[in-house]
């Protein structure tokens, strides 16, 4: 018999193990998993993770590993497991897996970086020249600051501005030296929170009842008080010596929500989003990997997090569309931290005010507890809403004339108004007047659907929001040479354009991805603002997150694009986004009122949101579900096919449906396979786009054919000419 091997996972597209020899001179133990690994790959080198370690599949030819980069293993027992169980229900290379789990520098094999925090300390030379430096320069009021004692980075930015100059020249003096402070030193006082009303008391109390894992779905409008609940379960869990992950989705995580954490919870909370450099991100997922830091709150891929002393996994807003990862492994957040927390023993909580369809099932068979909260909290009323019928009235930049005066009402009674529109830009698509040309992507059009290109900078510009392509407008028409081009439809820079010659009197603010690229950017925005009368208008960052305290208005503008979708989401995503805009109006002692435009003021969705409220929607909506066999009542997965030829990606999806048939065998449950088609959008970026559908009551049975299946659908020779990709649970089918 051989000698043991290491079982290695290598950040290759094939979804398998690699064996190794251990590095020269050692031998492989079962220590050793979850440690990573340098191994030669080719004539590459590559890092990856040992995740197993047996006998070789066949002893000949075994390569040798270079070196381990961690002393100790990098990925403990629960996450190892539960990111393997991703690569299983993914099908993903678990190499693949292993490494979208970990900050850039983790993965391309750096060490664990230091998780301290810097501080400034006097010397004992600067303690005695202190009284001869200049009084009143900065310099000697830094080191007044520090004669008490050592005073980290983050407190020197609060107290002193302008600190890093005069530190520096106190250390070119000998006078101050930075040294490295404990991270979990710096800890604010806990600042008590509202005493909790009684529903939120009832919320509370049953999260403290759960006793390892059980998932609990806390259902409230915006304004109810749920962030509260989050914060008491999180002191509880703190209370137990216990860490805590808080999910949110990207446009959640703002400066104002990370304030009202640490304020609150007298912890250091540690963020993780997009927008942190990879050095901090590491720090971050270090800290969190030593037990550090007990309070993680981070967007999608901070579900990743190591979680050595869990107690909690909170995940607000959980039917955001950002949990879901549209490319690379396609994970759903939510999903993963839900078998993370069976795993891991802990309660997760799921917070909404609009839950997912599959969420509200859950509860309804008794799988998730089902907690609401029935009121707003603090004295705030909920807003009114009316359908005002836009059929033959004439319309400005799409507004009615009683939109704008309601507008103007508000604005003089000294109110905010927020007006939504899911379009950015000035216009979705420009015509010639003369011949009917429209400008089109040239990179995601076909002869038989075309892609508009947006309108942007006031009528100069022309970006297509799929690809990204942009190009100048002509002058003229291409095809007939006439002048007579025309911004068609209405984008936000446009209803901003509008807003603002109409209120001239009043701040008119346009809040979409093209005026707040940065993160800080809104918050910035808004604190300009503040609470004096004025217009914001936006696409859906403005649908959640910020306290707009003095919004008396909200008119959303694009109703009717989402009433008549192929996607059988779209039902849900538009009731969603209207209740979630509606939680805008009405936070504060003000009444809201809530004005939705539309040319079908009798739809059936819109009624039955006024009506029954989001709970009567979800009602019809899960019914129909039933009725056409969707999820959550059947289960998906999406062959994604694109390449330079529309029938090379037709021929690579035909055969893997013949494999995923013939995979089945006479006794399997039967699987329905819908496609070869077009996809919805059938070209992008210069590439035909083909899907093949396949929909299963019985996941497992699913799984189970695509395990068969995929071995023989990689091998297969229209793959090489063709990018695909596979995605489990799909959310949007284009
Ligand atoms: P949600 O997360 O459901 O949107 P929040 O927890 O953010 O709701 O609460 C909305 C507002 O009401 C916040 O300003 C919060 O401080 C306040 N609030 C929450 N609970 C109470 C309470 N029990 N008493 C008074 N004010 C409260
Ligand atoms: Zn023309
Ligand atoms: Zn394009």
């Amino acid at each position: 018999m051989s000698a043991a091997c290491l079982r290695v996972a290598l950040p290759v597209p094939l979804p398998r193990l690699f064996d190794y020899l251990p590095p020269d001179g050692q031998t492989a133990a079962a220590g050793d998993v979850g440690r990573r690994v340098r191994v030669p790959f080719g004539p590459r080198e590559l890092a990856g993770v040992v995740v197993a370690v047996g006998p070789p599949e066949t002893a000949a030819g075994l390569r040798r590993a270079l070196a381990f980069a961690d002393p100790a293993p990098l990925f403990h027992g629960e996450l190892l497991d539960s990111l393997l169980w991703l690569a299983r229900y993914t099908h993903a290379p678990p190499g693949e897996v292993l490494a979208t789990a970990l900050p850039a520098p983790l993965r391309a094999g750096e060490p664990l970086p230091d998780t301290h925090a810097w501080a400034w300390a006097l010397t004992e030379a600067g303690a005695t020249a202190l009284a001869g430096l200049r009084r009143g320069t900065r310099p000697r009021r830094l080191a007044e600051l520090l004669q008490a004692g050592p005073l980290d980075e983050d407190r020197l930015d609060r107290e002193l501005d302008g600190w890093r100059p005069a530190a520096r020249s106190l250390s070119r003096r000998r006078f101050a030296e930075r040294v490295a402070v404990p991270a979990i030193a710096q800890t604010p006082a806990a600042q008590p929170g509202p005493l909790p009303n009684p529903g939120q008391q009832a919320a509370i109390e049953a999260i403290a009842a759960v006793e390892g894992f059980a998932a609990v779905l806390l259902e409230g409008i915006t304004g109810s008080g749920k962030t509260e609940v989050y914060l008491h379960a999180i002191a509880q869990c703190l209370a137990r010596g216990r860490q805590a992950l808080v999910l949110v989705p990207e446009i959640g995580l703002t400066p104002q929500t990370l304030a009202r954490f640490r304020a609150r919870l007298g912890v250091p909370v540690h963020a993780l989003h997009s927008n942190l450099a990879d050095g901090e991100r590491a720090r971050v997922w270090a800290a969190a990997w030593s037990g550090q830091a007990r309070v993680i709150v981070g967007t999608r891929s901070a579900v990743f997090t190591p979680l050595p002393d869990a107690g909690l996994i909170v995940i607000d807003e959980e039917h955001d569309g950002s949990y879901k990862q549209q490319d690379g492994i396609r994970y759903h957040a939510r999903d993963f931290a839900l078998v993370r927390g069976k795993a891991l023993g802990v309660p997760v909580l799921l917070g909404s005010a609009t839950p997912s369809l599959e969420t509200l099932h859950n509860a309804g068979a008794g799988r998730y507890a089902h907690l609401r909260l029935r009121q707003r909290a603090g004295d705030a009323s909920p807003p009114q809403v009316r359908i005002l019928d836009v059929r033959k009235r004439p319309l400005q930049a799409g507004l009615a004339p009683e939109t704008l005066e309601t507008i103007g009402a508000a604005l003089r009674e000294g109110g905010q108004v927020l007006v939504f529109k899911n379009r950015r830009g000035y216009a979705p698509v420009l015509l010639c007047h003369d011949c009917g040309w429209s400008a089109q992507c040239p990179r995601c059009s076909t002869p038989l659907q075309g892609t508009p290109m947006t309108v942007h900078a006031g009528g100069g510009r022309l970006v297509c929001h799929h690809c990204g392509h942009r190009q100048a407008r002509p002058p003229a028409c291409p095809d007939c040479a006439s002048l007579a081009l025309q911004p068609q439809g209405i984008g936000t820079e446009r209803l901003e354009e509008l807003l603002a010659e109409r209120f001239a009197d009043w701040p008119v603010l346009r809040i979409d991805r093209g005026t707040t690229a940065r993160r800080d950017g809104l918050a910035r925005l808004l604190a300009e603002l503040g609470q004096k009368p004025g217009i914001l208008v936006g696409t859906q960052i403005l649908a959640k997150g910020h306290d707009l305290p003095n919004l008396t208005r909200v008119v959303v503008v694009g109703v009717d694009e989402g009433l008549f979708s192929t996607d059988f989401r779209a039902g849900e995503k538009l009731a969603q986004l209207l209740v979630q805009v509606a939680g805008r109006a009405g936070r504060a002692q003000r009444p809201g009122q809530v004005w939705w435009q539309t040319h079908h003021p009798d739809h059936p969705l819109l009624h039955a949101l006024i009506q029954g409220g989001y709970d009567g929607f979800a009602r019809d909506e899960l019914a129909l579900r039933q009725a056409a066999g969707f999820p959550p009542f059947a289960h998906l997965a999406l062959l994604r096919a694109e390449a330079q030829q529309a029938e090379a990606a037709g021929a690579f999806l035909q055969a893997a449906r013949d494999i995923l048939l013939e995979a089945g065998g006479p006794a399997a449950a039967p699987i329905d396979l819908h496609g070869p088609i077009t996809a919805p959008m059938a070209r992008r970026a210069g590439l035909y786009r083909m899907q093949l559908l396949l929909s299963c009551p019985h996941r497992p049975a699913l799984h189970a054919r695509l395990d068969a299946a995929l071995p023989a659908i990689h091998a297969l020779p229209q793959a090489r000419r063709t990018r695909w990709s596979l995605d489990v649970d799909p959310v949007d089918l284009y």
